[in-house]
Parts: C-alpha cells; sequence; structure tokens
C-alpha cells in the first residue's frame, strides 16, 4: 500500500569523522564544482542539507561508465557533519541515516572521533564508507582535479603509489583492530561483509565521482526496501533555533510523505508534547538568489526528502533529536501525544533508580543517547542519576549538588557533553563544591571523570 518500487524516494547521508579529517571540504567540494557547472543538475541548498539531483550525479560520474541503472531520484547529504546531525537523524535508536560516509585522514590513520564514529554507526547499524581524505598530500602527488580515483593513482610516480599503498594498508588494519574488514571499493566483491575505502581529495576532488557512484549504488543494492516512497510522514527535528522576525523555528528532515501548511504538528517536548501547527514551511532561496539574505522561500507543501525550517507557536521548548507527527483526520490526538513522548521516555528510563550517580547534559537526545550508551557500557560503568538537555544552569547545578549530602562527592558531579554551562551556573557550582566537566568528545568526559574519581578515592 502506497509503496513501489518505481517510486524510490532519496536516500539520506551523514558525514561522520575526526574534527580536520575534511568533512566540510568534502561536502564543499561536492557542491561548489557542480555550482561552477552552471546551471546543470539543479543543486538545492536546503534546510541543513544539500540536494543532489540524480541528473547532476550522473553528470559527474559519467567517466566512471557505471554499469548499474541508477534508479534514486538524488541524494539528500545532511550538512551539519558530525555526530550531532548523526545521532539526531534517528527513530526510536535506530537511524534515520540511510548511508554514511566517515572520512578518515590517510596521513593521520584512526583517531578518536574516528572511533567514536565507528561505535555509532554499529549501534545504529548504518551502512557506511570511507572516504581516505587528503591523498593530495602524499608527497609527490601529482593533480588530476575531479579525476576518478583509479585514474589518478595511474599518474602517480612508483613513490606515491607504495605510500599509498603502505598507508592505505595500515590503515585497514587499524580498522581490522576495531572488528572492521575492509577494502579498496573497487576490490570489494562482498559489500555486506567488507567496508569499502575510496580514497579522495576535498582539495583537488580526484576519488569524488568515485564517492557519488558509490552511495547511489550502496543504497540502491542495499536497501530498496527501506528507501520505497511512503505517504506516511516520517520527520525529524534536527534543531531548534531562534531566528529574528520568526522566533523560535525547527529544523526538520523530512524523509518520507508531504507536510503542508496548516497541519496540526505533535513536538516532543521537555515539558511534555507540543502540538501546534504549521504557520510557514520554509526552504532557502535556489543558489543564485542566496544573497537574499535572511529570507526563505514559503512552500504550500513539501514531498520527501527535504530540510525544511518550520514555523509554528511554541516551539521554544522542543527536543532536538526527536520525531515530528502530524495529526491526521483519524488520528487520535492523546495518543500522538503519547507516541512522541516515547524518544524522551525511552532515554528517561536509563537513569539510575537508586538516585545515586552522576549527571549528564547533552545538546539533542541523540547526543544525551549516545552519552548514555558509552556510560552504561560494561567497560565504563557510571551510574547517572539525572539527565538535561540543553546548557548547564543553575538549577541543573542544585541538582547535582545533592549527591554531596548523599555523602556521595564524586558523584556530584555534571558531564557536559556539547553544552555550554552559564556563568551563574559556573559560580554556583564553585561554591557548593561540584564538579563540571565539559568535552565534545565522550572519550574525554570519560577520562576527565575517572581521573577525578582516582582522586577522590585517593
Ligand atoms: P572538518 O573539521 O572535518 O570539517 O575538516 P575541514 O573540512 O574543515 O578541513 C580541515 C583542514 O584540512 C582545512 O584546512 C582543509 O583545507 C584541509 N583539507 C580538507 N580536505 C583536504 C584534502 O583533501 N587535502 C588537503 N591537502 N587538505 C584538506
Ligand atoms: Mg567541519
Amino acid at each position: 500500500k502506497n509503496r513501489s518500487a518505481d517510486d524510490l524516494r532519496s536516500p539520506i547521508c551523514c558525514i561522520l569523522g575526526h574534527v580536520d579529517t575534511g568533512k566540510t571540504k568534502l561536502l564543499d567540494c561536492i557542491r561548489r564544482t557542480n555550482v561552477q557547472e552552471g546551471e546543470a543538475g539543479g543543486i538545492t541548498q536546503q534546510i541543513g542539507a544539500t540536494y543532489f539531483p540524480m541528473d547532476n550525479i550522473r553528470e559527474r560520474t559519467k567517466e566512471l561508465k557505471a554499469d548499474a541503472k541508477l534508479r534514486v531520484p538524488g541524494l539528500l547529504v545532511i550538512d551539519t557533519p558530525g555526530h550531532e546531525s548523526f545521532t539526531n537523524l534517528r527513530a526510536r535508536g535506530s537511524s534515520l541515516c540511510d548511508i554514511a560516509i566517515l572520512v578518515i585522514d590517510i596521513m593521520h590513520g584512526l583517531e578518536p572521533q574516528t572511533i567514536e564514529s565507528l561505535n555509532l554507526l554499529k549501534s545504529r547499524q548504518t551502512p557506511f564508507v570511507v572516504a581516505l581524505n587528503k591523498v593530495d598530500r602524499l608527497y609527490g602527488w601529482k593533480p588530476s582535479p575531479g579525476a576518478p580515483i583509479r585514474a589518478a593513482l595511474k599518474q602517480q610516480s612508483k613513490d606515491v603509489v607504495s605510500e599509498f599503498d603502505m598507508r592505505l594498508s595500515q590503515i585497514m588494519t587499524e580498522l581490522k583492530e576495531q572488528g572492521m574488514n575492509s577494502e579498496l571499493y573497487y576490490r570489494n566483491k562482498e559489500l555486506r561483509k567488507y567496508i569499502s575505502i575510496i580514497p579522495t581529495s576535498a582539495i583537488s576532488g580526484e576519488g569524488i565521482p568515485d564517492l557519488l557512484m558509490l552511495l547511489v549504488q550502496l543504497t540502491q543494492k542495499l536497501m530498496e526496501d527501506k528507501l520505497m516512497y511512503m505517504s506516511e510522514v516520517q520527520c525529524t527535528v534536527l534543531e531548534v533555533k531562534v531566528v529574528e522576525g520568526l522566533g523560535t523555528t525547527i529544523d526538520v528532515v523530512l524523509v518520507n510523505g508531504v507536510l503542508h501548511e496548516g497541519d496540526q504538528i505533535v513536538v516532543c517536548g521537555m515539558q511534555g508534547p507540543i502540538v501546534t501547527t504549521v504557520r510557514a514551511l520554509l526552504t532557502p532561496h535556489p543558489m543564485k538568489e542566496l544573497r537574499v539574505k535572511g529570507t526563505y522561500l514559503h512552500h504550500k507543501e513539501l514531498k520527501a526528502a527535504q530540510g525544511i525550517k518550520i514555523t509554528a507557536q511554541g516551539l521554544e521548548h522542543a527536543i532536538a533529536g526527536t520525531q515530528l507527527y502530524v495529526v491526521g483526520p483519524d488520528d487520535e490526538l492523546e495518543d500522538i501525544k503519547e507516541e512522541a513522548m516515547q524518544d524522551m521516555k525511552s532515554v528517561m528510563s536509563r537513569v539510575d533508580k537508586s538516585g545515586e550517580g552522576v549527571c549528564v547534559q547533552a545538546s539533542t537526545l541523540g547526543s544525551l543517547e549516545a552519552l548514555l550508551e558509552f556510560l552504561k557500557s560494561p567497560a565504563v560503568k557510571i551510574p547517572v542519576s539525572g539527565i538535561s538537555i540543553g546548557p548547564v544552569h543553575k538549577k541543573d547545578v542544585m541538582r547535582a549538588s545533592v549527591m554531596l549530602e548523599k555523602k556521595k562527592k564524586e558523584y556530584a558531579t555534571i558531564l557536559a557533553f556539547d553544552v555550554k554551562v552559564t556563568p551563574e551556573a559556573k559560580e554556583l557550582a564553585e561554591e557548593l563544591g561540584v564538579k563540571i566537566f565539559m568535552a565534545d568528545i565522550i572519550y574525554h568526559l570519560f577520562d576527565q571523570f575517572t581521573a577525578y574519581m582516582n582522586n577522590v578515592k585517593d
């Protein structure tokens, strides 16, 4: 019902990896080359995403002479690279992100956030490819701008090729140590067992055609079912943002279905479900008009997959990383309100019932969930007594200070993951003796806290 193999939606792709591996640059490179080619392909800039229509991808991959038919309408690449967008694109623990690019710097190999990304991808069971980026930094590399990687490698001297081989095999060993088999994509005969590696340069563009081609081929091959267009709305809140003149807005990714102006929607909020009406569906102006800053195109309706900004009343306490629901004519509002709060409930259920443990705070429900998953794992086992989303305020410090009365000094601690701490909260924490650890890498929070624990115990 409402599904057909001829009506596939565009796959949604996220980019993850350690800082400075070239995630932003890679996205720029995919985008800019297209823009330079003029009007061709009609790439559209969306809220938090870029849409690459298939005509465009076909044009850019023509040198590869792909035999496989390209049947998806295009590719929606999520713009905010990193953990945040990936962990936010979720539905009840599994990922809405159909495929991911894990970027590794060929000169650095696996780094802490690479491993964290690998664990995220594993836990969400998201298929991914590795972009082995910065090949142009191999000593003596001769650029062949925008060329397929095999053609580019043919141009290189023996020394370059042998350094490439050496680094590649080192990185394959490191991946193996993380429990992952990998192979250069054009040697990979077992897509389900081996992770494909695509060497790229985000500066000179080698390997970019291969990357685009593989993303499309893999999604078509591995997940046709998941990509069949459905009329039921599937929509995730990526960010909650205050915009001048618009008030609090939510940036969403519409994965399936259609949204209309005037739809009644339900969103998960910090203080319970938010029931409201879509006032406006907005997207940025097309490329040419991008200079018209701060203005958006209004739409009566939008069909998946799209990145959309929604304005509506009462969105102040909406939580990024949760699902958005549309109330249909046959729906019971109460059922949908309950459904909308399920995400929050499943995360709340991870809080330690004994009431003894640290407080944790993160920027979105998705990143909070990732942090809780980590703290609960057998190798870590740090109990959690309280959770919150957003900046650390005085009230959060007050809550953590309860542990001091319980004679659990080491738990009078806030682990703040990728969030700010207000000056007032910092002051109060010092006054009361509450420790606040801040980091944007989960492992760093763990290291800081373990060091502190050992100190307190001595
Ligand atoms: P991100 O933190 O992963 O988003 O990394 P960026 O895209 O901001 O890139 C970090 C730095 O590496 C910047 O100075 C880029 O210019 C540089 N960079 C990114 N990709 C490449 C590449 O393929 N080759 C070279 N030589 N430099 C790159
Ligand atoms: Mg970046």
